[in-house]
């Protein structure tokens, strides 16, 4: 059998798991108001069908003052208990299982209502909390044993108790907010009573049959954060006190380490669980202990379940990315899985945007009603695609899927289009995933592709219809200077450096900071051939990530290994520079550069590159021209469509569709291209 420890069953004594995978609890935003039931069930009902062990819902409050934001999806009455049997009951249609998160936000709810240990306003919240009395502590436990009651009303198969990453559960633990001098504050034992209360009351509320997963911080990454010990002495509590399965969180949302991003190490965390793990066998307690953070595919999960990190593994992610990743896995078919690539883009930014949860390389990802790839029965079209790029390659496979005869044309060597620039930032190595699903589809579903092969408009005769993905070319920035021959080699595109390996100076200057100027930026940065990512130990240097048992919470002084290079990112327009990147993931690019110390200038003016380097002046005036030193200047100064192809082929009375880059560059990413492919090859 392929990945035999993670494909294990597991016995919880009155029910059996039929694998190791647990996936992960993920807001996707289908949980607040009540019209989006139907949708989640058929949501969960994919992963159901997918074969994952054991699911957990997003968060819902227990009561309105545990609400992540106003009219946050809550559990607190039967009628509310009736509406959520319509997941239950698709979910074990599928034979799977699921239990509901509580979720109770305490100071981090982006609400007027919220409550805390202590009146401490978070980093992350306008909101400043209440502080509760001890008849409000009393309430806001009546609350949790409620919504857990009514969860197993609901026919949820457990609940987990969301007791990490900062929120109310773990706002008590840590002295960091709680600051009470009455029975729940001051001593550790006082601080814990919350979720033991919370833990004992549940079970005996909802009887010895039913699954209660606790989440529990175990690196905590802020100041006054829990120590080793308490982290240890709370999880042989949370055993006592009725807990099925214990649940591992990383990092309370306001620290300053990234925990879940596409750079940080696969399994990264791991090892806290195992240590955690080695203390609890120690002590004779077998509570199945949960790892999580970037285990992203079947080999990684299978090697920290084979090395005694944990007893399962917890996803999230990756079942956006791909419902059937345990089905494949078990089918050895690990290939075929689309893998998640950690970049946040269209599941936690869409979260912290309002919007819906999807995923970038999955766009029908919590819009499984809404886009279906349906096989054609008849009228089996011939489609040829032009450009292998994200639009293409999702555009040509879902086609290909449906039963259309697919031609797939790229001048490139290799499919991937600008990903195969992507996935050579350091951080970003997971981008190459995404290219390996591709190539396996392209197999799997047939479509005829020819690399090397630049076509035209003659070229693509005797088609249905023609898609257009043949992406961008760069804007060329037209700076006084800068295609002088003298200068030769020193004034790049990015694509010289990225895809040609052009040699690089010493000091460098960026010339625009968007997506691929801080990409560029990381990339010149770090020595050839090394990432942090595939580092797990220089990575938590460079971080500050500690072992727990020597330093509280794990937080340790950063130490960032110097820069290869001098380098300064520039951009015309005032303010931050990398306020387009990514709502979770800009912050982590930002102060990446600065431990590199990158030099970011807002609001400059090109006047001219000479030998010297690169010539900016500030303001309307444009007085008094400043040199920045530099050998290299790379320019990154945005893109334009290519779409050459279009007049002639519409000329000819070609069907013509544009997609991605083609259709329109500005504010592109791959997001909007997969999503543009799917989208047209669902119609078709
Ligand atoms: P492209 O990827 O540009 O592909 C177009 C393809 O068409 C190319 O392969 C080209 O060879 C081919 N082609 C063109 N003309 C012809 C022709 N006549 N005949 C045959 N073939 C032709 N996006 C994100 O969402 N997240 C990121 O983190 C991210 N990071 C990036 C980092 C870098 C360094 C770069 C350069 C880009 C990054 N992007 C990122 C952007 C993302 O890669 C693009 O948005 C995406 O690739 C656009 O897809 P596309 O299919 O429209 O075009
Ligand atoms: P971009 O994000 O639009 O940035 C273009 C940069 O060039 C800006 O800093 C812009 O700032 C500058 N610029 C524009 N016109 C200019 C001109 N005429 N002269 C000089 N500078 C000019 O585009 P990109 O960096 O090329 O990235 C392309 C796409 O890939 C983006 O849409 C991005 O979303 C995506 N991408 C995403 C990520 C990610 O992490 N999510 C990473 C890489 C790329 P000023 O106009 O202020 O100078
Ligand atoms: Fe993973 Fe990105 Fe999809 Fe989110 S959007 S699930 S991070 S691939």
């Amino acid at each position: 059998m392929p990945y035999p420890h993670l494909l294990a069953p597991l016995d919880l004594g009155f029910t059996t798991l039929p694998n190791r995978v647990l996936m992960g609890s993920m807001h996707t935003g289908l949980e607040d108001g009540r019209k989006h039931f139907d949708r989640m069930a058929a949501y969960f009902a994919e992963r159901a069908r997918g074969e994952v062990g054991l699911m957990v819902t997003g968060g819902f409050a227990p009561n309105i003052e545990g609400w992540a934001k106003p009219f946050a999806g809550t559990l607190a009455t039967s009628g509310a208990a009736r509406r959520h049997a319509v997941i239950t009951r698709a979910v074990h249609a599928e034979g799977g299982k699921i239990a509901l998160q509580i979720l109770h936000t305490g100071r981090y709810g982006y609400q007027p209502f919220c409550v805390a240990p202590s009146r401490l306003q978070s980093p992350i919240s306008p909101f400043t909390p209440r502080e509760l009395s001890a008849s409000g502590i009393e309430r806001q436990i009546r609350a949790f044993v409620r919504c857990a009651r009514l969860a197993r009303e609901a026919g949820y198969d457990g609940v987990e108790v969301m007791g990490s990453e900062g929120y109310f559960i773990n706002q008590f633990l840590a002295a960091h907010t709680n600051k009470r001098t009455d029975d729940w504050g001051g001593s550790y034992e006082n601080r814990m009573r919350l979720p033991l209360e919370i833990l004992e009351r549940t079970r005996e509320a909802v009887g010895r049959d039913f699954i209660i997963i606790y989440r529990l911080s175990l690196l905590d990454l802020v100041p006054e954060g829990s120590s080793w010990d308490e982290v240890v002495t709370l999880a042989r509590r949370v055993a006592a006190a009725g807990a099925t399965i214990i649940n591992s969180g990383i990092g309370w949302h306001e620290a300053r380490i990234p925990t879940i991003a596409t750079s940080v190490p696969r399994a990264g965390f791991a090892w806290v669980t195992r240590k955690l793990r080695e203390e609890l066998r120690a002590a004779g307690i077998t509570t199945p202990l949960v790892t999580s953070n970037r285990i992203n595919t079947p080999e990684v999960a299978e090697s920290v379940l084979a090395d005694g990190s944990a007893d399962m593994v917890s996803l999230a992610r990756p079942f956006l990315a791909d419902p059937e990743f345990v089905k494949k896995a078990r089918e050895d078919r690990a290939d075929e899985i689309n893998t998640c690539i950690a970049c946040n883009q269209a599941c936690l930014d869409h979260t912290f945007a309002q919007k819906i949860s999807t995923c970038l390389v999955n766009p029908r990802a919590a819009y499984e009603q809404e886009l279906v790839l349906r096989p054609v029965l008849q009228n089996r079209k011939r489609v040829a695609v032009v450009g292998a790029g994200p639009a293409g390659l999702a555009a040509a496979t879902a086609l290909a899927e449906r039963g259309h005869e697919v031609h797939l044309f790229d001048a490139a060597a290799e499919i991937g289009g600008q990903f195969n620039m992507a996935r050579r930032i350091p951080g970003k190595e997971e981008f190459s995933e995404t290219l390996r699903y591709f190539r396996r589809r392209i197999e799997v579903t047939g479509v005829k592709l020819q690399l090397g092969r630049r076509v035209g408009a003659a070229d693509l005769t005797g088609y249905d219809d023609v898609l257009l993905a043949t992406g961008v070319t760069p804007r060329n920035p037209r700076i006084k200077g800068q295609d002088d021959p003298a200068l030769a080699g020193r004034v790049l595109s990015y694509i010289d450096v990225l895809a040609h390996g052009a040699p690089v100076g010493g000091r460098v200057a960026i010339v625009g900071a968007g997506g691929i100027g801080f990409d560029v930026a990381e990339f010149l940065a770090e020595h050839p051939g090394h990432s942090l990512a595939l580092d797990p130990a220089a990575w938590r240097r460079e971080w500050g990530v500690a072992d727990p048992a020597e330093l509280r919470a794990g937080l340790a002084r950063p130490q960032p290994a110097p820069a290869a290079r001098r380098i300064t990112l520039l951009q015309r327009k005032s303010g931050k520079p990398g306020a387009g990147l990514g709502k979770t993931t800009g912050w982590i690019h930002r102060a990446a550069l600065k431990m590199k110390q990158v030099e970011m200038l807002a609001g400059v003016n090109y006047e001219a590159i000479t030998a010297e380097g690169l010539w900016v002046s500030y303001g309307e005036k444009r007085a008094d021209a400043q040199l920045i030193e530099a050998d290299t200047i790379v320019l990154c100064a945005g893109q334009e469509p290519l779409r050459e192809l279009e007049e002639p082929l519409r000329a000819a009375g070609a069907r013509v569709h544009l997609i991605g880059g083609a259709l329109e560059a500005g504010e592109l990413d791959a997001k909007r291209a997969i999503l543009q492919g799917t989208r047209v090859a669902a119609t078709l």
